[in-house]
């Protein structure tokens, strides 16, 4: 059982502001994941709350206990990295053992403990090969199952998948999550793999500049954002953001008008519509009338790209749509599935 607290949990280093002010609950058994672009605060954050790293302000608590002053090792979380950090000259088998040595845990049990957690990872073939004998995925489970073995309270993970290729990050994201879902151990995760953290959190602190922008359920981040930086930076393709004014009850933009029933006129406002949200349609009564710049099928699906003005915009339509460049093409948009911004504070609107 483990919650973790952070209450204005401040990392400066000279007047260089790393993490500002952070509060954030983590609940007991929660799979949390930090994501936001390079440099925003994540890792920081998470070297914290290990124990690697002081805070400048703020209180870091586990199940109540500030934590402020106690050691990394007496915290009882363990860490897995994008660097495997296996020894290179012990077996996996012991590699596995070494935190259970470290940590006092009776020889009589390492055996049983080791050979569970490797089970786990499905490595127990090979634990008495060396680091070198493995594959990277391998290396990257069995650093996993160090991780798992002495069962911690909480799993602190940054980026563990980021050096394996795209097919093999994959099964092993489905494998972590099913194995933290196993052990209920809470767990943070550093990612800015939106994908990643899309599928793996009960919740995700999306942070900007040393903030969490937005707090949520995968669900809520993506349909309800509460930011302009939060919309652009969900999503694959992005958002479309397109800048105009509203006049009239109308969202005005570059090639792009949109009825918004009930709003106030005003400058400055950027409308948002992901690439799904918008159909090919008859010119009449349409939201966006332009032509067309590319059209890109990916088996599944067609992405059309379009002009807006100067900018392009990007819809996810019929993977049988074919069409040649420069054609003429209009779209609507879902009309609740339109948002609106500030262009200057990026507030939702
Ligand atoms: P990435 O995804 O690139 O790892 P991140 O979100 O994890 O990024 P952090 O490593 O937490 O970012 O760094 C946050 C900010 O603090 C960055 O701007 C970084 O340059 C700065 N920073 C980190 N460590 C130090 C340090 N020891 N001294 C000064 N600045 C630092």
């Amino acid at each position: 059982m483990a919650q973790i607290m952070l209450r204005g949990v401040t990392k400066a280093w000279g007047s260089f502001i790393g993490v500002d002010a952070v509060d954030l609950e983590i609940r007991d058994r929660e799979f949390m994941v930090f994501l936001g672009p390079s440099g925003c605060g994540k890792t920081t954050t998470m070297r914290m709350i290990a124990g690697l790293e002081e805070p400048t302000a703020g209180e870091i608590q586990i199940n109540g206990a500030l934590m402020n002053d106690v050691d990394a090792r007496d915290r009882d979380v363990a860490m897995v990295f994008q660097s495997y950090a296996l020894y290179p000259n012990m077996s996996i088998y012991e590699n596995i053992r070494f935190p259970l040595r470290m940590r006092e845990i009776p020889r009589a049990e390492h055996d049983a403990l080791v050979r569970r957690a490797a089970a786990m990872v499905e490595l127990g073939d090979y634990l008495d090969r060396k680091p070198r004998a493995l594959s990277g995925g391998q290396r990257q489970r069995a650093a996993l199952a160090r991780a798992i073995v002495r069962h911690p309270q909480v799993f602190l993970m940054d980026e563990p998948l980021s050096n394996l290729d795209a097919k093999l990050r994959l099964t092993m994201r489905a494998q972590l999550k099913h194995i933290q879902r196993e052990l209920e151990i809470t767990t943070i995760y550093v990612t800015h793999d939106q994908i990643e953290a899309m599928t793996l959190a009960d919740r995700v602190a999306v942070m900007n500049k040393g903030k969490i922008q937005q707090l949520g359920t995968p669900d809520e981040i993506y349909n309800n954002p509460n930011h302009l930086f939060v919309a652009g930076f969900i999503g694959s393709p992005a958002m479309n953001l397109i800048p105009g004014a509203i006049a009239d009850g109308t969202f005005i933009g570059p090639d792009t008008r949109a009825h918004i029933p009930g709003i106030q006129s005003r400058q400055g406002v950027v409308l948002g519509i992901r690439p799904e949200d918008m159909d090919v349609a008859a010119p009449e009564g349409a939201n966006l009338i332009s032509k067309i710049y590319s059209v890109e099928p990916t088996g599944d699906q067609t992405l059309v790209t379009t002009w807006a003005g100067e900018q392009l915009v990007v819809a996810k339509v019929d993977r049988a749509f074919r069409q040649a460049l420069d054609t003429p093409i209009a779209f609507k948009f879902r009309p609740d599935r339109v948002f609106l911004f500030d262009e200057a504070s990026g507030a939702r609107i």
